[in-house]
């Protein structure tokens, strides 16, 4: 257990990874829904989420939703129909279906291919921008050509290797699912995640770079999608004097009160960006003559949003760490550290570090389920440590990037750093 140096003194009040920054506006939109009476799930809050996150976002429509889990469960069950027609009552939309996915991410992007009974096959992550490598996802086309659905994060707010990924979907007439939940604000070449999928998700989750405390969107350019995601976000009812119904609906539509506390953060998406990079730029210094590198991204393509700044410490200066299934030892030696080490010596002067997205190939409940390296190996795998998720899970963490952190907080978080590779 790490022993904090007295020197150090902890924080008075908690440092976070990422909390909510709020700014005024969303009061005003939240007191206006309940002066109003608009207290439901209808609204001017609503409509006008749904235009600044289309406008934003570069895509032609957003529906406001719940969370972003939602509205991925919702694309799940778009991208099902369109390829394998309307499922039975009672049956999924990719039932007993393949998907690729990203594997080093958050289970939300997963659950959803399991509501609709779908099989996820995670494919490896690459180690430019931590996201789902297209090398491996090539060799999974390759061992599985009937495959005709992709589901891929943006991992703390980096852009995937998306030219890549959108071609070798085009090539085998997959379909796209862009997982965006991470990335709002963030570009590739010059364009919007979440514009490059066929459906596209953000959230509006307490955590993420703005939010309305929780809330998501689904984004496409499809109008038809749009009409039936909003649809079945509200229990699938039909356009009759009566409570009509053809098909399985949810409750998933976005509160307008809710709505009015995404609507104030709109106009600050761009500031909160340029905050995370200034948080990101100044770890990158602090950091420079220690063993260890920032979370990459393509520097010729992408301008990430910096939702979360991470590091990864060199293999040669790692102590030896090891994890179990809810427990994690590390063996202390002079010049070097490991994740368990920093977390914990973040931890005593009280600030939250995180450790990276467990891969999905190592979870309990996906153990039996297919993992596909860059080599093209398909086997199942057991809790490994060969490939580059597993990896960058071992020496990888998340550092304290919250917005409203100060210059001096932050030098203080990366002295506690420095300290545990003296
Ligand atoms: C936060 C997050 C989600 C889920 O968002 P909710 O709005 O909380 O449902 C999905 N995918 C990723 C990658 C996330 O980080």
């Amino acid at each position: 257990m790490y022993k904090r140096k007295d020197d150090i003194k902890p924080f008075e009040s908690k440092v976070w990874l990422a909390s909510p920054t709020m700014h005024g506006d969303e009061m005003k939109f939240m007191q206006e829904a309940y002066e109003t009476n608009w207290m439901s799930t209808v609204g001017e809050n609503i409509n006008e989420v749904e235009r600044l996150a289309a406008k934003q976002s570069e895509v032609n429509y957003a529906v406001g939703l719940s969370c972003c889990t939602a509205a991925l469960h919702l694309s799940i069950r778009l991208a099902g129909e369109k390829l394998y027609g309307t499922p039975p009552v009672g049956h999924g939309a990719v039932e007993g279906k393949r998907v690729f996915c990203s594997d080093m991410t958050f289970a939300a992007t997963i659950n959803p291919v399991l509501y609709e009974g779908g099989i996820p096959v995670f494919i490896d992550t690459e180690r430019e921008t931590w996201n789902m490598d297209p090398v491996a996802l090539e060799k999974a086309f390759e061992q599985y050509p009937d495959v005709k659905l992709v589901v891929a994060a943006h991992l703390y707010g980096v852009p995937a290797k998306l030219d890549e990924i959108v071609e070798i979907c085009h090539r085998h007439g997959a379909l796209f699912i862009e997982d965006a939940a991470e990335s709002m604000g963030a570009t590739y070449k010059g364009r919007q995640t979440g514009s490059f999928g066929d459906y596209a998700t953000i959230s509006y989750n307490g955590n993420k770079i703005i939010t309305g405390s929780s809330g998501g969107c689904l984004l496409t350019n499809d109008k038809e999608a749009a009409s039936k995601a909003r649809k079945w976000s509200t229990q699938a009812r039909e356009n009759a004097s009566w409570y009509q119904h053809t098909e399985v609906g949810y409750n998933y539509r976005m509160s307008n009160v809710i709505a009015g506390v995404v609507r104030g953060q709109y106009p600050y998406l761009y500031e909160h960006i340029a905050r995370k990079k200034a948080i990101w730029e100044r770890y990158k210094d602090g950091f420079k003559d220690l063993p260890l590198q920032m979370n990459p991204y393509e520097e010729d393509k992408a301008k990430p949003n910096y939702w979360l700044s991470a590091i990864i410490i060199d293999k040669k200066a790692m102590c030896k760490q090891v994890r179990g299934e809810s427990k994690a030892t590390y063996e202390p030696e002079p010049g070097k550290s490991c994740p368990t080490e920093i977390l914990e010596a973040i931890a005593s002067i009280n600030a939250e570090a995180r450790p990276i997205w467990k891969p999905m190939h190592m979870q309990p409940m996906y153990r039996m389920h297919e993992f596909i390296d860059r080599e093209g190996n398909g086997k199942r795998r057991n809790n490994d440590h060969i490939s580059i998720g597993a990896d960058i899970f071992q020496r990888g963490l998340c550092l304290p990037s919250d917005n409203k952190m100060t210059p001096e907080e932050q030098d203080k978080i990366i002295n506690v750093v420095r300290r545990c590779f003296g």
